[in-house]
C-alpha cells in the first residue's frame, strides 16, 4: 500500500510551496471515516482513495485535488456529509468532492439514456471544475486495476464496457492518452478476453522475431540524427493491444497486415529540430506522402501535437515514427493535466480555450435537447470521430463503425436478418450492398427468405458481430457439405466390404478410430474424410485390422487357385454329316457336355455351338442352324459360370474354392460384389468336364453354411 509520505514528496518536487498540511488532514479524516472498511482485495479501503491522490500527484495537480481525491468517496460511502467536508476543507474542496459524488452512476432505463445521462454528467462537471473528472478518471484507473478482484465475470464485463463507452474516450478527448490507453487495454481484456489472448499471444511472438529489426531501425535513425547534429531520445514501443485491435477491425486487416505494430518516436529540443529530423528522416526512407501528418502545424482539438510519419524502411518494412518536442510529448500524454497547473487561479489557459470551447459549447445546448438520446449523438460525434450514426425505418439509432455497409448495419439488426439480407435502400433509394454509410442515414434492409451470406460480403463488412457471423456461417457450411460427403463415402467404402459402417458407428467402433486419429468427435473424423484429408479405406482399416487381413488373405487365395485358362477341344462335338468344320463355343451361353446344344453356322466362321434355349439362338434364322452333338470321348473341360449368394461374404471364398477344387475343377475368375442389403455375391467362372460335375458342384457349394444360393448363368447374368 502506498504511503501518504511518498504522496507529500512527490508534492513537494513539484509544488515546494503547496499546502501539505490540507493533504495530511484529508488523509487523517479519510482514514477515520473508511475505518474498518474493506476492498474487495482484502486491503484496507483507504489503499483506494490513497492510489487515486497519487495518480493526481503524479499528474501534478494542486494540493486541493490531492486532498479531494482522498476524500472522493467518503460521502457516498460513509457517513460523512458535504457540509461536514466543507466545514473542515473549505469550500473548494467541499466542491470536487461533492462532484465527483454526483458522478456515480444512478441506474436508469436503459443502456442509452444511462450513458447519455452518465456523459451529461461528465461534460457538465468539467465545465464546472475539471478537476472533478480528473479525481474520476484517476478513480477508474484504480478500479480498472483492481477489477481482477470482483468475482463476478458479468459485472467486470460491464465495468470494462463503461470504461470503453465513457471514460476512456472522455480521456482521450482530454488530450490524457495515457489514461485512455490503459483504460482501454484492461477493459479490452475483460470485455474480448479471447481477443485479447490471441493478439497478446501474437504480439509476444511479434517481439521475439523482430527484436533484430528493432535495433537495426533504432541504430539508424541514430546514426542519421547524429550525422545531422540533432540530439535526440528515440523509443520504439508495441502498440495497445486495443489499438491494434481496432485497426484489425475498422481497417478488416489480418494481424501481420498491421505494419505498425512498432511506433517509433523521436523526441528533440525545438520545432524546427522536429522537422530537421523529418527531413533527414525522408532523405533515408521514402516516405508514404499521404501518411505523413502535421500536428505540430495543425495541433489537434485536444492539443496534441506531433509529426507523423510513416516511412518504407529498411527490408521494405513500414515504420511510423512520430517526431516531437519534449513538451509535446508531456502534452501527448498528460493532455489537459499538463497544462493544468498547481498554482491556484489558473484555471484555463490559452491552450486550452479550444477544449473548453467544445465542452462550453455542449454545455449551452445540452438545454436543447429533451431526448438524452439526442444530447448523446451529439457529444459522441465528437467523442467518437471513427463512429456513424444511422437510423432504423422506426427511427432507432444504430452506432456502426466509419465506413460501415448495410450489411453490417443487417447484422447489428439481427442475426438472421444480416444472413437473409439481399439489398438495402438508403433513404428509400436502393443501394449496393457495398454503400458505405452515412450519419443520419435511414436504412431499410431487404431480406430474402432462406437467402445465406456470402464470403464476399467478408471484403467489405466493417463490424466485428457481421465478419464473425459471416465466416462462422461459412465454416458450418463447409463443416457440414464435408460431413455428408465424408459419410457417404465412408458408407460406400464400408459397403464394398459388407461392412455397415451406421452400425460401427453406434457400436463405438468408429469412434475408437477419431480417438486414435485424434478428433474430437465422430463428426469430426467424417467431416475430414469429406476434406479428403484422411480416406475412408484408412478409417475402415483402422476400425477392421481384422478384416484388412482378411481382404489380403483372399487375395492370395484367388491368385493360387486361378489356374491357366486351357484351350477348349473343339473335337468333342460331332457336326451333322461334316467333318472338320471349324467349331466354337459361344460366349454367351457356355455350353457344358451334357448339355443339349445346337450349332449355328457361322459366316465364314465355322459353326458356333450354343446351348439350346440360348436367347442369341432364338433370335436367329432357323436357316442356319445344324444339329451338333457331344462326342461320346470329352475328356476336356469347359467354362462355366456360376453366381452364388451369400449372407455374409468374409471367410466364405476359402471354403467355397475348397469345394470346386475338391472336383478338380479349375477357377478361371472370381468376383464378388455386396449389395447393399449386406448380401455377398460371388461369381465364379470355372472349368468342369460336363454340366453333371457343375451340378454336383453347385449343390455342394449349395451346402456350405451362409450359402443361401447357387446359379448357373450365362453371360454376365
Ligand atoms: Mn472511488
Amino acid at each position: 500500500m502506498i504511503r501518504i509520505t511518498d504522496i507529500l514528496d512527490k508534492i513537494y518536487e513539484y509544488n515546494p510551496e503547496g499546502d501539505s498540511d490540507i493533504i495530511d488532514r484529508a488523509y487523517i479524516y479519510s482514514a477515520r471515516v473508511h475505518e474498518g472498511q474493506v476492498r474487495l482485495s482484502g486491503e484496507p479501503y483507504l489503499s483506494h482513495p490513497l492510489e487515486v491522490a497519487d495518480i493526481l500527484a503524479d499528474m501534478r495537480l494542486d494540493v486541493e485535488s490531492v486532498a479531494a481525491a482522498l476524500l472522493h468517496d467518503v460521502i457516498e460511502d460513509t457517513p460523512a456529509t458535504r457540509e461536514d467536508i466543507e466545514e473542515t476543507f473549505g469550500s473548494d474542496v467541499a466542491h470536487i468532492v461533492s462532484g465527483v459524488t454526483k458522478l456515480s452512476a444512478l441506474p436508469f432505463s436503459t443502456k442509452i439514456a444511462q450513458q447519455a445521462e452518465s456523459l451529461r454528467k461528465m461534460i457538465l462537471a468539467m465545465a464546472d471544475d475539471i478537476r472533478v473528472v480528473l479525481i474520476k478518471l484517476a478513480d477508474r484507473i484504480h478500479n480498472m486495476r483492481t477489477l481482477k478482484y470482483h468475482n463476478n465475470p458479468k459485472k467486470q464485463a460491464s465495468i470494462a464496457q463503461e470504461t470503453l463507452d465513457i471514460y476512456a474516450p472522455i480521456a482521450a478527448r482530454l488530450g490524457i492518452f495515457w489514461m485512455k490507453y490503459e483504460l482501454e487495454e484492461i477493459a479490452f481484456y475483460y470485455t474480448s478476453r479471447q481477443e485479447y489472448e490471441q493478439i497478446d499471444a501474437l504480439v509476444n511472438k511479434a517481439k521475439n522475431e523482430k527484436e533484430d529489426y528493432i535495433k537495426e531501425v533504432n541504430e539508424k535513425l541514430h546514426e542519421k540524427m547524429e550525422e545531422m547534429g540533432l540530439e535526440c531520445e528515440i523509443k520504439g514501443r508495441y502498440k495497445q493491444h486495443y489499438s491494434i485491435y481496432q485497426k484489425m477491425i475498422t481497417q478488416n486487416l489480418e494481424f501481420n497486415e498491421v505494419y505498425d505494430v512498432i511506433a517509433f518516436r523521436i523526441i528533440l529540443e525545438t520545432v524546427p529540430q522536429c522537422y530537421a529530423a523529418m527531413g533527414a528522416i525522408h532523405s533515408m526512407w521514402k516516405p508514404i506522402y499521404y501518411k505523413i501528418k502535421d500536428y505540430i502545424g495543425n495541433p489537434k482539438p485536444n492539443m496534441y501535437r506531433s509529426i507523423h510519419t510513416t516511412v518504407v524502411g529498411p527490408k521494405g518494412e513500414r515504420v511510423e515514427i512520430q517526431i516531437r518536442t519534449q513538451d509535446m510529448d508531456n502534452i501527448a500524454e498528460s493532455g489537459i493535466a499538463a497544462h493544468w497547473s498547481y498554482k491556484e487561479g489558473t484555471k484555463i489557459d490559452e491552450s486550452t480555450g479550444e477544449l473548453f470551447a467544445w465542452i462550453r459549447n455542449l454545455v449551452e445546448n445540452q438545454e436543447n435537447y429533451n431526448d438524452p438520446a439526442e444530447f448523446l449523438e451529439n457529444v459522441r460525434i465528437d467523442l467518437y470521430p471513427d463512429e456513424i450514426y444511422v437510423f432504423t425505418p422506426l427511427g432507432e439509432i444504430k452506432t456502426l463503425p466509419k465506413k460501415a455497409t448495410p450489411v453490417d448495419f443487417a447484422y447489428m439488426i439481427h442475426t438472421e436478418v444480416g444472413a437473409e439480407c439481399t439489398g438495402a435502400k438508403a433513404n428509400g433509394k436502393m443501394v449496393p450492398l457495398t454503400h458505405q454509410l452515412k450519419t443520419g442515414d435511414t436504412i431499410e434492409i431487404i431480406t430474402t427468405k432462406g437467402h445465406t451470406p456470402s464470403s464476399d460480403w467478408l471484403n467489405f463488412v466493417k463490424t466485428v458481430k457481421a465478419r464473425t457471423k459471416i465466416r462462422s456461417w461459412i465454416n458450418t457450411r463447409e463443416k457440414e457439405r464435408s460431413y455428408s460427403l465424408g459419410r457417404e463415402m465412408c458408407e460406400k467404402t464400408f459397403r464394398k466390404k459388407s461392412q455397415n459402417f451406421n452400425t460401427l458407428v453406434k457400436s463405438g467402433e468408429i469412434k475408437k478410430v477419431a480417438d486414435t486419429y485424434g478428433f474430437k468427435t465422430v463428426d469430426d473424423l467424417i467431416a475430414h474424410v469429406g476434406f479428403g484429408k484422411l480416406t475412408p479405406l484408412q478409417v475402415l482399416n483402422k476400425a477392421l485390422p481384422e478384416l484388412e487381413k482378411q481382404v489380403v488373405k483372399e487375395k492370395n487365395i484367388l491368385q493360387k487357385l486361378v489356374g491357366r485358362r486351357k484351350k477348349k477341344d473343339t473335337n468333342a462335338i460331332i457336326v451333322k454329316g461334316l467333318n472338320d468344320i471349324l467349331v466354337k463355343f459361344s460366349k454367351c451361353c457356355n455350353p457344358l457336355p451334357g448339355d443339349s446344344i445346337i450349332g449355328y453356322i457361322t459366316q465364314g466362321q465355322g459353326v458356333t455351338i450354343h446351348r439350346k434355349g440360348c436367347l442369341n439362338v432364338m433370335k436367329m434364322s432357323k436357316e442356319r442352324q445344324i444339329d451338333v452333338q457331344w462326342s461320346e470321348t470329352f475328356t476336356e473341360s469347359y467354362p462355366a459360370s456360376i453366381k452364388i449368394r451369400t449372407e455374409d461374404r468374409f471367410g466364405l471364398l476359402a471354403d467355397i474354392a475348397s469345394v470346386i477344387s475338391k472336383y478338380k475343377s479349375n477357377i478361371l475368375s472370381a468376383k464378388t460384389e455386396t449389395q447393399e442389403t449386406g448380401v455377398g455375391l460371388f461369381y465364379f467362372s470355372i472349368l468342369v468336364e460336363s454340366s453333371d460335375q457343375l451340378q454336383k458342384i453347385m449343390s455342394d457349394i449349395k451346402k456350405v453354411k451362409k450359402v443361401t444360393g447357387v446359379k448357373r448363368v450365362f453371360r454376365n447374368e
